[in-house]
This record gives structure tokens, C-alpha cells and sequence, in this order.
């Protein structure tokens, strides 16, 4: 797209193209504009209006614009931490706050210090008290960024927990209205399975209808503990996980990317990457379908089928005997009595070398691939 001119940004000048927000110029000029209900690749709705800054040199004057949602201009003149616009994003916060039951940053006592609060809550996590997404929320890095205290905690026999779901746990009492999850549910995976009206400011918390495919997409899009995966809620606080393993999902072969999240050498969770093919997305089985790894009935070598009885072989032994066997088989009744069925579970290059092992090795052109079906 073709160069627009250029906008203001803290004193600096940055060149914008055609559909360019503020927000846009910022990020890709590496300027930091906090985001909350922003959701990259979905419709901007501006609704927790963090992201505000100040904006002069227009007819109106200096003007109070969300920069997610507001197109960069060459007469704009922008300010990302004047005094108004800290005020403005700290009221924005403390609203979010008040609306739920954040405890993560409900101070209490006119003395304590916020961030003595805070350390007091970390040596009490061992309580379901305290917020299970506790340390790793975006709501509570802006709280304790901006230095804003919760007031309020609603009780939760007022919002009491959706446990149905046998993926994740909605927890209404945290939900912040931001929208996030709709947008990932109906605009990223298009599931269509969210039926909320963002605008609309009656509206009750977002739920999944019965077009819901347990993708997780919204859980993974929600900031705040509003959703959270069912295995890891207060099993797993974010400081425990030892490492996080990038690899390539062994479903399918799309070749979605992961990030497994690691604790004592066990795989306890799995998070899309924002890569190429899948940009963070996910399908029910890439994200929750990670327990047979570590499942004691899992074949972890090879068996060999004696006396109507299975025993453990080496992958030698193995190997040997189905070499031996084929070459038999083919001996006796020429390469065409087999044929081999590949699949879409493997990659491009195993599905070559698995015609290239019927044509040259089994001598036949009996290949097919379930993808035909
Ligand atoms: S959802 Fe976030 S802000 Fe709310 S209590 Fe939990 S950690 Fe704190
Ligand atoms: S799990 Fe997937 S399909 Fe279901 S509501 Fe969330 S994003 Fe939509
Ligand atoms: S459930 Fe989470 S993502 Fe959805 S509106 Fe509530 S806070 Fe936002």
C-alpha cells in the first residue's frame, strides 16, 4: 500500500501507509501504546480504551483518541504518556477492575503499599483466594504498571463458575467485557460459536453456543482469568513452568506451531505461536490433545506378535522381521499383492518417502492417502 505522509508521534515523525491506525505506526515502529481488548487480525472496538492518547494539531484541537481505532493522519500530532493521557488510562483500569472480582489487586488498607499487597498475595497463592491466572494477566501487569488499586469484590455466589465445559473453565466473575474471545471465536477462527453484542453495553458476558469446537482459541485470547484451560486452573502458576519447547504439532500436517509449556518434564500446556502457518490458532487437538505423551499406556517400543502374545523388541529386531517378511511376501507373489496407504497425520516428506518405499522397495504402485477418502 502507498505512503500517506507522515504522523507525529512523541516529537518523532513516522512515515504511515493507507489503513494505518496510530496503534499500527506505533508497534511498527517499536513505541510502546498498551493494549487490552486489542486483538491482532480481528475488528478493533476500542471498548476498554486503554490504549487512548492525546491527540493536537486538528480543528478540534487536542482531542482524547483510541489509537486502535482511529486512522493516522499527517496533521496529527500524538502524545502515548502525557499527564492526561496516564489519568485517562488509569481510570480505564480502575473501571475494569471494579467491574469484577480481581483480588489480585484489591489493596484494602489505606497504609499498605500496593506492591507490598502484592508480595503478600504471592506468598498466599497456595489458595484458591487468589486469582488463578495471578501473574500472568495482562490486566494486572497494566494495574501494577500504572500503579491502580480494585475497590471491589463482588461475591462469587453472584458468578458462580461454568464447570460444564470439559476444556476450560469460565469464571464470569473476572470477565472484563473486553470482547476478546467473540472477536477470536467469530473473526480469527470464524466458529461463529460466541454470541455477544460488544456494543451493546447491557449485554450479558460472552458464551459459547453448541457451534463451539473447543478450539481454545478464546481461552488463549482472554487477558484476564476469565477463561482458563481446566488443567491448569490452580494446578499451575505461570513462575512453575521450567521451559518452554517450541515445536511443530504432530497431528496433522498443517504443521501448526507450539509452544509447550514444561513442569518437571511433563507437558502441562500448550499455546499457539504467532507464526506462519497457524498465527497462534489452534485446533482442539494441537491444544488440549497433549496428555497421551506422558500416558503410562503408551507403546514406547516396538512389539512383536509370538504365540497369539505381543513382546517388547528392539527397533532392530523389529525392523529386520518386517524387512524379511516383505521380501518374502514379494518374492512369492510379486510387489503388487501390497499397496500402502500413506496419510495427511504425517508431513510432505514422509508421504514421499512412503511412495518411494512402495515403488522401489515393495515394487508396486498400489499408493493411496486417506485424503482421497
Ligand atoms: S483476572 Fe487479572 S486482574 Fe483480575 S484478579 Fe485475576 S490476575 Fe488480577
Ligand atoms: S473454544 Fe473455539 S469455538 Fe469454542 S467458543 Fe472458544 S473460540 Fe469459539
Ligand atoms: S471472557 Fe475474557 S476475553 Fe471474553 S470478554 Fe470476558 S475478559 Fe474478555
Amino acid at each position: 500500500m502507498k505512503s500517506k505522509g507522515n504522523i507525529t508521534i512523541n516529537g518523532r515523525s513516522f512515515p504511515f501507509r493507507e489503513g494505518q491506525t496510530i496503534l499500527d505506526v506505533a508497534q511498527a515502529n517499536s513505541l510502546d501504546i498498551p493494549t487490552l481488548c486489542y486483538l491482532k487480525r480481528a475488528t478493533s472496538n476500542g471498548g476498554c480504551g486503554v490504549c487512548v492518547v492525546e491527540v493536537a494539531g486538528g480543528e478540534k484541537g487536542v482531542q482524547m483518541l483510541r489509537a486502535c481505532e482511529t486512522p493516522a493522519d499527517v496533521w496529527m500530532n500524538v502524545r502515548t504518556e502525557s499527564p492526561t493521557v496516564i489519568k485517562a488510562r488509569k481510570e480505564a483500569i480502575q473501571n475494569m477492575l471494579d467491574t469484577g472480582n480481581h483480588n489480585c489487586a484489591v489493596c484494602g488498607t489505606s497504609d499498605a503499599a500496593w506492591t507490598d499487597f502484592q508480595l503478600g498475595a504471592q506468598k498466599s497463592d497456595e489458595t484458591t483466594d487468589l486469582c488463578p491466572v495471578w501473574g500472568d494477566c495482562r490486566l494486572q501487569d497494566l494495574a501494577f504498571k500504572y500503579q491502580v488499586q480494585g475497590q471491589n469484590i463482588p461475591s462469587d455466589k453472584e458468578y458462580p463458575k461454568d464447570l460444564a465445559n470439559p476444556f476450560f473453565v469460565r469464571d464470569y466473575s473476572r470477565c472484563i467485557k473486553c470482547g476478546r474471545c467473540e472477536a477470536a471465536c467469530n473473526e480469527v477462527q470464524v466458529n461463529l460459536a460466541i454470541d455477544w453484542n460488544r456494543n451493546d453495553k447491557d449485554a450479558s458476558y460472552p458464551l459459547a453456543n453448541e457451534f463451539c469446537v473447543y478450539c481454545g482459541e478464546c481461552v488463549q485470547a482472554c487477558p484476564v482469568g476469565a477463561l482458563v484451560e481446566k488443567d491448569v486452573h490452580y494446578s499451575l502458576r505461570p513462575w512453575e513452568v521450567d521451559k518452554k519447547v517450541r515445536t511443530t504439532c504432530s497431528y496433522c500436517g498443517v504443521g501448526c506451531q507450539l509452544e509447550l509449556h514444561v513442569r518437571d518434564n511433563k507437558i502441562v500446556k500448550v499455546e499457539g505461536v504467532d507464526a506462519a502457518p497457524n498465527y497462534g490458532s489452534l485446533c482442539v487437538k494441537g491444544r488440549f490433545g497433549y496428555h497421551f505423551v506422558g500416558h503410562p499406556d503408551r507403546i514406547t517400543s516396538p512389539l512383536i506378535k509370538e504365540n497369539g502374545k505381543f513382546r517388547e523388541a528392539s527397533w532392530d529386531e523389529a525392523l529386520d522381521l518386517a524387512a524379511k517378511r516383505f521380501s518374502e511376501i514379494r518374492e512369492k507373489h510379486g510387489g503388487d499383492v501390497m499397496g500402502v496407504l500413506t496419510s495427511a497425520r504425517i508431513s510432505n516428506e514422509e508421504n514421499y518417502l512412503a511412495q518411494k518405499f512402495a515403488r522401489a522397495v515393495l515394487k508396486t504402485n498400489n499408493v493411496d492417502h486417506c485424503a482421497r477418502l
